[in-house]
């Protein structure tokens, strides 16, 4: 048995067996082709958009960052090498194969083969053979973002995980994930958690892990490999009590928001997905506090259109019925990427052109979303808020934004309801005019995983920072409380809806500020109610 120790980022105890995920490289199924001729022909068009798009993102970082650029153009080179090509070529043709197959048995070869050398030239040239590869795949239409986890529920063990993979997998089939990189407050981090899914950071994994027995144990951070029988003894025992607890806690489930001395609290449900909605109703969420709106962009071709985010918004506001639905408008950019948005490059993503500001500089997108929520609104409880606004300018030309889209579904008819507006409060710049911002809108959500970040100014990805990027700090509390008292100054409300919401720790606290709600993953409402009810502020 091995024992590794890593973050847990949400808590939880699974048993099984490791599949380990290599990012990016898709498998991919053979079948025969009859046409050899036109399969090559597929390839060639293939590699020339591959090319086309290598050229541009050489361009695009070339300003910003030479050897990243110089590393495209190299990859350029080797992609239209005649070695290459024939390579690949000559796969099709003689075993009558469809070209993302030949690519990808290209792309295991050449791996396999220079496995062992290890000068850095090589161990470059297998890389940019395997990047280029999975290029190919993906426009061969070989392959997708889904990851492939097959038929028995497994641990899955990965390098790094963006948001949009973890968002298209397969719930039931995943026990676990474990990986080196991201944090407690990384998005990918924030999605396991609310597919309910024990998560562990900070391990470096091995590929020759796929296939074993392991434990993780998302308490602790521990992941135990060929766990001996002992440990395996005590973690069937811990699995049992912790399911036991669980049903103890689903008490709660229609219990009220209250605390023991008659105080109302809003507790209510962060998601991502729509499959999400159901854990929002089975624990009994008031509502859904903060629906992250942009994760309908990612993991896809292009953008979504108006009438798809229509149907998905009326959805969910006749699931919810009365109970109120935030929509965070999308927070696109930083880790959050597709290739059609064709983000240029950045040299600090996370202070670029992200949240709001990429909405408003891609007024179309920001339109057809405005105006699906708006029609969506005639169907329930709607509400919407705005990510990463910092200043009143950007509250501006939303206003006029707004006022032209309701101007034009009135011209045709098109029945809406006047719904609750809010604004995130995650940067420093929002919390010291956020009684200007409150005069805007009905409601203010502090975002404290940004804030934090922004804050403190330490990256809420970087695992190195893990011991230092503190949610926690007095500068974070004292800007919740300067936010909760601003909007009520204002005779608006304030809430919480980062991470730390879910923070038992300071459920107490929270609630001497005045907060009004609580916005958690749908695996904390429950815990947290047990908090608020447990809660007397009566007395001192
Ligand atoms: C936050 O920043 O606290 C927040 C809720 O938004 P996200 O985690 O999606 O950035
Ligand atoms: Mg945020």
């Amino acid at each position: 048995m091995e024992v590794f120790k890593g973050t847990a980022t949400f808590s939880g105890i699974a048993i099984g067996k490791i599949l380990y995920y290599s990012r990016g490289e898709y498998q991919i199924r053979q079948s025969l082709v009859s046409n050899v001729k036109k399969e090559i022909e597929e390839f060639r068009k293939a590699s020339d958009r591959a090319s086309e798009t290598l050229q541009g993102l050489y361009e695009k970082t070339r300003l910003l960052d030479e050897q990243e650029a110089n590393s495209f153009s190299a990859q350029k080179k080797l992609l239209e090498s005649e070695n290459f090509q024939r390579a690949i070529e000559s796969c099709i043709s003689s075993e009558k194969v469809n070209a993302a197959y030949a690519v990808m048995t290209n792309r295991d070869e050449m791996t396999e083969t220079f496995r062992n050398l290890e000068e850095p030239v090589i161990q470059k040239r297998i890389s940019d053979i395997r990047e280029i590869s999975n290029r190919l795949i993906q426009i061969l239409g070989g392959a997708s973002i889904r990851i492939n986890l097959g038929e028995e529920p497994v641990i899955l063990v990965t390098e790094s995980l963006s948001p949009a993979e973890i968002m298209e997998m397969d719930n039931d089939k995943l026990l676990a994930v474990v990986m080196h990189h991201g944090s407690v407050v990384s998005h990918t981090s924030i999605m396991a958690r609310t597919m309910e899914i024990p998560t562990l950071v900070d391990i470096v994994a091995d590929d020759e892990w796929d296939g074993m027995s392991a434990i993780v144990d998302g308490y602790t951070g521990t992941l135990y490999l060929n766990p001996d029988e002992e440990i395996q003894k005590e973690y069937k025992i811990r699995l049992e009590a912790d399911k036991k607890e669980k049903e103890e806690l689903l008490k709660l489930k229609n219990q009220k928001d209250m605390t023991a001395d008659g105080k109302s609290i809003g507790l209510y449900a962060n998601i991502g997905n729509m499959s999400d909605l159901n854990n929002v109703l089975f624990y009994g969420a008031a509502g859904i506090g903060l629906l992250r709106s942009e994760f309908q962009y990612l993991g896809r071709e292009n953008y979504p259109r108006e009438s798809e985010l229509f149907l998905a918004y009326k959805k969910i506001a006749e699931t919810m019925g009365d109970r109120p639905t935030v929509i965070r408008t999308a927070d696109l950019g930083a880790d959050k990427q597709a290739d059609y948005l064709d983000i240029p490059g950045e040299t600090n993503p996370v202070m670029g052109n992200r949240g709001i500001r990429f909405c408003l500089d891609r007024k179309k997108m920001f339109r057809a979303q405005l105006r699906a929520i708006y029609r969506a609104s005639a169907y329930g409880n709607l509400a919407m808020m705005y990510p990463m606004v910092s200043s009143e300018k950007e509250m501006d030309e939303i206003e006029a934004l707004i006022r032209e889209v309701k101007e034009n579904l009135r011209e045709k008819n098109v029945p809406f309801r006047e719904i609750r507006t809010g604004i995130m409060i995650e940067t420093p710049a929002a919390v010291m005019i956020s009684r200007e911002l409150a005069r805007r809108v009905d409601f203010l959500s502090i975002g404290t995983n940004d804030l934090t970040q922004y804050t403190l100014a330490m990256d809420r990805q970087n695992p190195l920072l893990k011991d230092k990027y503190d949610d926690h700090h007095p500068a974070v509390l004292r800007m919740i409380r300067m936010v909760v008292e601003a909007a009520h100054a204002e005779g608006r409300k304030a809430g919480i809806c980062g991470e730390i919401a879910a923070d038992t720790v300071l459920t107490e606290t929270f609630l001497k500020m005045g907060v009004d709600f609580l916005s958690v993953v749908p695996a904390c409402i429950l815990p947290v109610r047990k908090a608020l009810r447990e809660t007397d502020l009566s007395k001192e």
